[in-house]
């Protein structure tokens, strides 16, 4: 079977016979790669013309929903990505992390993009920059859309995961991608995206594929495109040297290589439950995914003194590994993913070796379950130990990217630190320990040098993650070697496709271009309290002022009785008096907050539904008894909740005293009926 590419929509064979690719089992061929012939300048074109005016003519919250329902339809149809994973060498489990993990992928993004973006085109950057005196001259950092393609270049590691996590902050920032997988398992991305095309979910244009070769893609592109690429640091430097990445300032996002650290803290002598948990750890990450995670653990640092017996009970883990048949119910781990890349980790074993002793596997033949050893990729778990890691180089610099790790061994924290950072950049680091000083030592001397790090403990163990799992919800990417990028981490990853401008101008105008009211800008009369305006009745703008109230000495008192908040500054003229910040007894902040929610509310029956929180609260001005308050609530941004029948309304709320000195400001949160809702419920 020759597989196709995606071009412009349809489905494409490249010309010529194609390179076979073998099962990572049996060695049989699986299928068949080839690219050549493709128009790669017609596939930019179509995905800038095509894929991204329909894209963006989406808002955050619907392409939110469009990766809901792909994740929806890929979860329907998982069955047959499991039993094609096989091919690849991964076990069920490991086949879980590529499929599931990348589906749930999608789901965490069609969730952030629906609740932490709004129902809009244009993300807005942080709050409004006062630049003038009068407040007539503001400014506002806005992203929107790059109007190019993101060219997504993947490791064969996880041919789906590694797709999905690229593709939903791409998707969701409105912007359409092409996809290359590596070819080794390009065949298992090949079925995933049939998939995704037949589902009908996503609009034109707004996947492509390539299995092969890009031929003379980078040729064509241009300053709105952006490349996210996954794989070897040598790949990753040759391609972000290409001429026309470099003329064109495109955006090249990479991840690379890692020689990932765990440190065992010395605290965790055997016998704790943090040496258990580190064992543990080291040995899942080296045989999950038979090792091909770019997050695994790659250097074990423990301290000196007990490194003998972590070796044995490593040792000992490893040793109970089955290798075979990844279908087989009785293996534990499965092939390496092609037979070049068992060869490559051969070779580099050999190199690991030169500095450090092979304490366990590196054997050419051992027992392999429900398979033919001469035939499959497989490759027995392998450790090793480095009796002098500052001075050696190849344990931190060659990346054996199988079940290979490397014990080394530390006298003093410091030492740990600068075994860490000689991996000179990583994309996940590891700190096993229940000494939270050490934790933090340990953290602040080699942070920088990772993109993430998890500091496990007994506390969290049972609910950890584990170290080698990239989230959506966290970064992924890591300095130096790890390539210098950054992927996901939530809403950050789909910034990553978008441009970010500071925009200047008057409030009215920068209220219109970011659908947000900018203080300063008009304050509009909505006639009526605009609480009984539904969502779609109220704009932008849409203010009400109360009439003023006069704090009383009573009103303090009984507040402090009623809701126990005798704080001295509220209740005691002499104590309130020596505060630098008052003059006498002051009012509560909450009940100023109270009692102007008793100015501004409309109480009949209307479409306002609820008050489901404020935001940004500050108490500026202190409110002595005797001060005249003041409300002004102004309609700030307006998002609606799908089919929901109501729409969350933010409101812009100031209160001022006598002088027109602002008291407090914050925003209030409220949810509005739609008209359809109001007309169901009156
Ligand atoms: P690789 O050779 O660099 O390949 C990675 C990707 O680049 C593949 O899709 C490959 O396609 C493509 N590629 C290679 N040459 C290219 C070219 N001239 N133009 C355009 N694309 C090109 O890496 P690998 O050896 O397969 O992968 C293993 C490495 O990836 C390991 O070092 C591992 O650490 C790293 N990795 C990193 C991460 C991460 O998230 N940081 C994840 C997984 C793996 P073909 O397959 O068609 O050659």
């Amino acid at each position: 079977m020759k597989l196709q590419n995606l071009v412009a929509d349809r489905w494409i064979e490249g010309a010529g016979e194609g390179r076979p690719l073998r099962s990572a089992v049996d060695g049989n061929v699986v299928a068949e790669i080839t690219s050549d012939g493709i128009d790669f300048a017609g596939m930019l074109e179509h995905a800038r013309r095509v894929g991204g005016a329909n894209l963006r003519a989406l808002t955050f919250h619907e392409r939110g929903e469009m990766l809901k329902a792909l994740a929806k339809y890929l979860m329907e149809h998982k069955r047959e990505f499991y039993e094609l994973s096989t091919a690849t060498g991964a076990t069920k489990a490991d086949s879980w992390i590529d499929i599931d993990g990348g589906i749930s992928t999608l789901f965490v993004f069609s969730s952030k993009g629906r609740r932490e973006m709004p129902n809009d085109t244009v993300y807005l950057d942080g709050p409004t920059e006062a630049l003038s005196k009068n407040g007539t001259f503001v400014g506002q950092h806005v992203f929107t859309s790059k109007r190019g393609a993101a060219v997504h270049i993947n490791a064969f590691n996880f041919p789906c995961w590694g797709m999905l996590e690229k593709l939903a902050p791409t998707l969701l920032a409105g912007v359409p991608a092409i996809v290359k997988p590596a070819s080794s398992t390009a065949y298992l991305t090949e079925l995933m995206v049939r998939r995704i095309v037949e589902s009908e979910i996503l609009p034109p244009g707004a996947l492509q594929l390539v299995c092969g070769s890009v031929g003379n893609l980078f040729e064509h592109l241009d300053c709105q495109d952006t490349i996210a690429f996954t794989g070897s640091k040598g790949t990753a430097e040759m391609l972000q040297q290409h001429p026309r990445v470099v003329a064109q300032s495109v955006a090249f996002t990479a991840e690379t290589d890692s020689l990932n650290a765990s440190i065992l803290g010395p605290d965790a002598v055997p016998g704790t439950p943090e040496f258990d948990l580190f064992v543990r750890e080291v040995v899942r990450e080296m045989t999950s995914k038979a090792g091909q995670k770019c997050t695994a653990i790659r250097r074990v640092i423990a301290p000196a003194a007990i490194s003998a017996d972590l070796v044995r009970a490593l040792s000992t883990a490893l040793g109970k590994i089955r290798i075979g048949n990844p279908a087989s119910k009785d293996v534990d781990m499965g092939a390496l993913a092609s037979h070049g890349q068992q060869r490559e980790v051969r070779e580099r074993v050999g190199d690991l070796a030169r500095e450090a002793e092979l304490v366990y596997g590196g054997n050419e033949s051992f027992d392999v379950v429900d398979a033919d050893a001469g035939k499959g990729a497989f490759f027995m778990p392998t450790l090793l130990h480095c009796a002098k890691p500052l001075s050696s180089k190849a344990v931190h610099a060659v990346e054996a990217f199988g079940p290979v790790s490397t014990v080394l061994p530390y006298d003093t924290l410091d030492e740990a630190i600068e075994l860490a950072r000689l991996g000179e950049g990583s994309l996940a680091g590891s700190i096993i320990t229940n000494d939270n000083a050490v934790a933090r030592e340990l953290v602040l001397g080699t942070a920088a040098w990772h993109g993430r790090m998890l500091i496990l403990n007994r506390h969290c163990a049972d609910e950890s993650t584990g170290h080698g799992s990239p989230l959506p919800h966290l970064v992924h990417g890591g300095p130096g070697r790890a390539g210098g990028g950054e992927e996901m981490g939530g809403v950050r990853g789909v910034l990553h496709y978008m441009q970010r401008t500071a925009l200047q101008g008057s409030p009215e105008t920068l209220t219109a271009i970011g659908h947000r009211w900018v203080r300063g800008a008009d304050e509009r009369d909505p006639g009526v309290h605009p609480f009984r305006k539904t969502f779609e009745q109220l704009e932008l703008g849409d203010t009400f002022r109360s009439t003023p109230r006069t704090v009383t000495a009573e009103d303090i008192a009984n507040f402090a009785e009623f809701t126990g908040d005798t704080f001295y500054a509220h209740t005691d003229e002499p104590s309130a008096i020596k505060n630098p910040f008052f003059d006498g007894i002051v009012a509560h902040g909450y009940l100023i907050v109270s009692f102007a929610a008793g100015l501004f509310v409309d109480p009949d029956f209307g479409p306002v539904l609820a008050n489901y929180g404020v935001d940004d609260l500050r108490f500026l001005t202190p409110v002595n008894v005797g001060d005249s308050l003041r409300v002004r609530l102004t309609c700030k941004q307006k998002t609606l909740r799908g089919d929901s029948g109501y729409g969350e309304v933010r409101w812009d709320t100031e209160v001022t005293n006598q002088n027109d000195e602002v008291v407090a400001t914050y925003d209030v949160l409220t949810m509005v009926a739609t008209d359809a809702h109001w007309a169901s419920v009156q």
